[in-house]
């Protein structure tokens, strides 16, 4: 086997790294009597990632949302699980390894999916045996790779995260959180329980304004609208909160305003406090410290369960090969967005772990790096001006929340690909079609063989809000949706798309019916809120 893998065949052999948004349509396409394709990841599902919140409060099931990679690309695809830890682009080779160790940062859920049970709240899902898990590491020779490895969780170094709060980005964190909100309803209904740590287990906190965060806190309070309020009325009228913690002035941020304005009051009649200018500085076992804007004091919020969304940054492998072959294959193909850009100007200049960053430091930061990131430009013209509103009462000094708001604004102005399914299923097809018009395998010179470049058509975005509601922005979808003026839709219509969308989207017929039983069970039966 290992000689196998380490010889070529007749056909040049494909590598893809990922079984994901981006990996899966291409394994689809791409033509197997061309390609010997071999398919590398830790995942041998694909996972319908925009089904994680209903999955996390039981109003879909855990296998309605995943369909094994195996019975998606058939037996014309290898498929072997491990990751890739290394690649030799010179020798052609990627090296890969299968017990998810390494490499690991804060975030990295690549070791979430291959060892389960390792995650804080996992230790009731040890499914696989140890001793099934004894694989050897291995090389494998490419001539072709294609890396499709997404991201990891973005935790800007937050202290605390990895041991009390839960992330929402594999089908194993969502049953953690479902797990986890069962356990507090239980724990608040012990005898003893104090009334202030009932209000404490009962207060649940999201962090991140962004669509996961919504997504999730909106799940949450339709969970404790139509079923908990059922079995615990008395919890539910006096000590269940929720709260959604956003540093920017808004949340959903990178939808059209009215959007952002409507989620908000539709939050407050779902009783969601939306706790806007608000940074999470550390996450402790019974409570979150946040930093109001503007303010150097810190706050402490007692609660339970901790959900984590606050965006994503790239892999190691991918920072890795970015060192290797040069930042061209984020920055001329799909453009970056400006999350990637903040995280690479903390790290640089040390923000992180001070907690701020001073004008000085960014102006030099801005020279040093402006030739690598021409996108710069824009982004420290409005640093610039959010240093200047700053000033007004301190000097010279952005807190991190004042420098993520400034980022924020000038998100909307770089022209940057947003890290969706959408883009990434785009850009699967798109490689497929490629490497099937490819005439010339060993070249890397596209231009040369007249092949098009990738035009990312944007469809519009998508959000469930709760309540039966959803909202939708067609901002910069494709001319056909331009013409048609389509304006943001908000209430019933849109989860009425909502719904028949991502029913049409389920890759199979089989998660298809699961689905649609899944709704009706909830809405004849409820959810089942029991901890397992
Ligand atoms: P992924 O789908 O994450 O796939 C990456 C694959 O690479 C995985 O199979 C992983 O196991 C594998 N892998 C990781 N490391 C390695 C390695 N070292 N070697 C080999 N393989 C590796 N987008 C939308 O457009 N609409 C939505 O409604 C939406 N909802 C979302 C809801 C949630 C809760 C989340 C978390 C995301 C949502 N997204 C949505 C974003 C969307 O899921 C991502 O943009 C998309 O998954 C990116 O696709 P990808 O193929 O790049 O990565
Ligand atoms: P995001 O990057 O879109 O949003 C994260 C939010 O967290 C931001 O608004 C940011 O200001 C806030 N934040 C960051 N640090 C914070 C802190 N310490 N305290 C308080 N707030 C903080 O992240 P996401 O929602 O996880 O989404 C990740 C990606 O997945 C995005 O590209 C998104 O478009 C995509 N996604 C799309 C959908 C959809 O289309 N329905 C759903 C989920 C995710």
């Amino acid at each position: 086997f290992g000689t196998y893998y380490g010889t070529l065949g007749t056909k040049p052999r494909v590598v893809v790294l990922g079984t994901g948004w981006g990996a899966v349509p291409l394994l689809k396409h791409i033509d197997t009597e061309k390609y010997e394709v071999v398919c590398v990841s830790p995942r041998n599902y694909f996972l319908m990632t925009p089904l994680l919140p209903p999955v996390s409060v039981g109003t879909v099931e855990t296998r309605t949302v995943i369909e094994s990679i195996r019975s998606l690309i058939g037996p014309r695809v290898k498929y072997v699980e491990a990751h890739c830890v290394s690649v030799d682009p010179k020798a052609k080779v990627i090296s890969c390894n299968t017990d998810g160790e390494q490499p690991v940062s804060r975030g990295d859920d690549v070791k979430t999916i291959l060892i389960p049970s390792r995650r804080a709240g996992g230790s009731s899902s040890r499914i696989i045996k140890d001793s099934a898990r004894v694989r050897p590491s291995f090389d494998m020779k490419y001539d072709i790779l294609v890396v499709s490895v997404g991201s990891e969780n973005n935790t800007f170094n937050t202290p605390g995260l990895e041991e009390h709060a839960h992330f929402l980005k594999e089908v194993l964190d969502a049953r953690h959180i479902r797990s986890a909100i069962s356990d507090a309803f239980e724990s608040a209904m012990t005898p003893t329980q104090t009334p202030a740590e009932r209000k404490r287990l009962l207060h649940f906190v999201v962090v991140g304004g962004g669509p996961t965060g919504v997504e999730f806190a909106a799940e949450l309070a339709i969970l404790v609208r139509e079923d908990l309020q059922i079995y615990f009325p008395r919890l539910v009228a006096n000590d269940v909160k929720i709260a959604l913690i956003e540093a920017l002035d808004h949340i959903l941020s990178m939808m059209d305003k009215q959007i952002s304005d409507y989620t908000e009051r539709h939050f407050h009649r779902e009783n969601i406090d939306v706790l806007m200018n608000t940074f999470v500085k550390e996450v402790k076992q019974h409570e979150v410290v946040v930093q109001l804007k503007g303010s150097d004091e810190l706050k402490s919020i007692p609660c339970s369960v901790v959900v984590w969304a606050t965006g994503i940054k790239p892999r190691a492998l991918t920072n890795k090969l970015r060192e290797i072959i040069g930042f061209d294959i984020q920055s001329n193909r799909m453009g970056l967005t400006y999350r990637s850009i903040f995280t690479l100007l903390f790290e640089e200049a040390d923000a992180e772990r001070r907690g701020t960053l001073d004008l000085q430091q960014f102006r030099a930061l801005v020279e040093r790096k402006i030739t690598e990131f021409p996108q710069l430009e824009i982004i420290s013209k409005s640093i610039e001006k959010a240093f200047e509103e700053a000033d007004k009462d301190k000097s010279g000094t952005l807190t991190l929340a004042e420098l993520h708001s400034a980022l924020g604004k000038a998100d909307t102005k770089i022209r940057a690909l947003p890290a969706t399914a959408q883009v990434a299923s785009q850009e699967g097809s798109f490689v497929a079609d490629l490497l099937n018009q490819l005439k010339d395998t060993q070249s890397n010179n596209y231009e040369q063989q007249n092949l098009k470049s990738f035009r990312y058509k944007h469809m519009g975005s998508l959000a469930y809000v709760g309540g039966d509601e959803a909202v939708v922005d067609f901002t910069g979808s494709k001319p056909i949706l331009d013409m048609f003026n389509l304006k943001p839709l908000s209430g019933r219509s849109a989860a009425y798309l909502w719904k028949s969308f991502y029913l049409t989207e389920m890759f199979t017929g089989r998660t298809k019916t699961l689905l649609a039983f899944d709704w009706v069970r909830t809405q004849f039966f409820g959810r089942d809120i029991s901890r397992y």
